[in-house]
């Protein structure tokens, strides 16, 4: 085009809807002819001359194209806005389903959602890093669906996806699903938690915090105490380890006299300060028993607990109903209500496994 544009030039074309989509390419192709730049456009599919009656049918032919094209980006859109809202995940299964050709369902691939499950539930352990899972996956043989082996950024969007508890993500929004979840909330829940602690940067790993620290601070200056492991090699090969307590020493006015302290003597002193406070041993007893009386009491009825979660179900999705009106109506904004849906959705998932686990007690 750039060359008919600077030296003139003929077009030999299969069909008129080969050479726009857009309205701005036909204009440009209209345009050319009009300030004769453009000399002749011949298709063997369509009549069109260079006369007042040729470019008339030669718009209403990119027109038409353009319409074919919108119509079926729109029919495309349509249909698969339809199969969401019945709770059809319109795209490829994940790891662990199959897509139902027949049905145009998905459905669990029995073999597969055994090894996700697998994978879920070592995770969860902690002992395991993403790179285990995924090795673990490699050797299950499964794949990606291009037949790669699965790395550790596709292993945490598998232990991620909300899928295999029967939600599925589209178009950046939570949608119910139809498919049949594979994994519990509570574990899927359990491996969220994994994810963010092990994906946490840096832990401290030498110093834990020691139970005293932060709480007690020295006599003698001010200062707060903290606490160091130790390590005692003795020569017949007895290994013993040993938690120290002392002053920090910060103080820049007093210069601190004390000298550290092992965990154990701390302990006994402490103790010795709280016996002061402490209940008589038979005033303890009585209240124990007097706690456990009223515990016993406040247990409520196994019906009572499902009801009172039946509740809660429909106050979730009472709110579900109040969100999606306030999303129609235009008060809430549409990444809010995502969030929102997300949340509410996930809580759903949760109460209705409390109530089926409670059910089957
Ligand atoms: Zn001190």
């Amino acid at each position: 085009m750039d060359e008919i544009e600077k030296n003139g030039g003929n077009i030999l074309a299969w069909n008129p809807d080969r050479l726009a989509r857009n309205s701005v390419d036909g204009g440009r192709i209209i345009y050319l002819l009009d300030t004769g730049r453009l000399a002749s456009l011949k298709f063997p599919t369509f009549w069109c001359d260079n006369t007042s009656q040729g470019k008339f049918m030669l718009n209403m032919a990119f027109g038409q194209s353009k319409y074919y094209v919108d119509s079926l980006s729109e029919n495309t859109k349509r249909g698969l806005r339809q199969k969401v809202r019945m709770g059809i995940f319109p795209s490829q299964a994940p790891v662990g389903y199959l897509n139902d050709v027949r049905t145009k369902t998905i459905i669990v691939d029995k073999k597969r959602s055994k090894i996700v499950r697998l994978a879920f539930e070592r995770y969860v352990k902690g002992n395991q890093r993403l790179e285990d899972i995924a090795e673990f996956l490699a050797k299950s043989g499964v794949t990606t669906r291009t037949g790669k082996r699965i790395s550790k950024t596709k292993a945490s969007f598998i232990l991620s996806n909300p899928f295999y508890i029967g939600l599925f993500k589209y178009g950046g929004e939570i949608h119910e699903g139809k498919h049949e979840p594979i994994i519990s909330k509570k574990l899927f829940d359990e491996a969220q938690e994994m994810l963010k602690f092990r994906g946490q940067p840096e832990r401290k790993p030498q110093n834990e915090p020691q139970p005293f620290c932060g709480l007690i601070s020295c006599a003698s200056c001010g200062m707060m105490i903290t606490a160091e492991n130790k390590t005692k090699r003795q020569k017949n090969g007895n290994v013993h380890h040993y938690v120290y307590y002392r002053c920090t020493k910060k103080s820049k006015v007093v210069k601190c006299p004390e000298m550290s302290l092992r965990s154990e003597k701390l302990d006994e002193q402490l103790s010795s300060l709280i016996k002061k406070v402490s209940l008589p041993k038979d005033w303890a007893e009585e209240l124990n028993r007097l706690a456990l009386q009223d515990y016993k009491n406040s247990t409520p009825s196994l019906t009572a607990c499902v009801k009172e979660k039946e509740t809660k179900l429909s106050v979730i999705l009472q709110k579900l109903e109040r969100l999606l009106n306030g999303y129609l109506d235009q008060v809430v904004d549409e990444q809010d209500y995502r969030n929102q849906k997300a949340k509410l959705l996930s809580e759903k998932k949760s109460l209705e496994e409390e109530m089926t686990s409670l059910s089957h007690k």
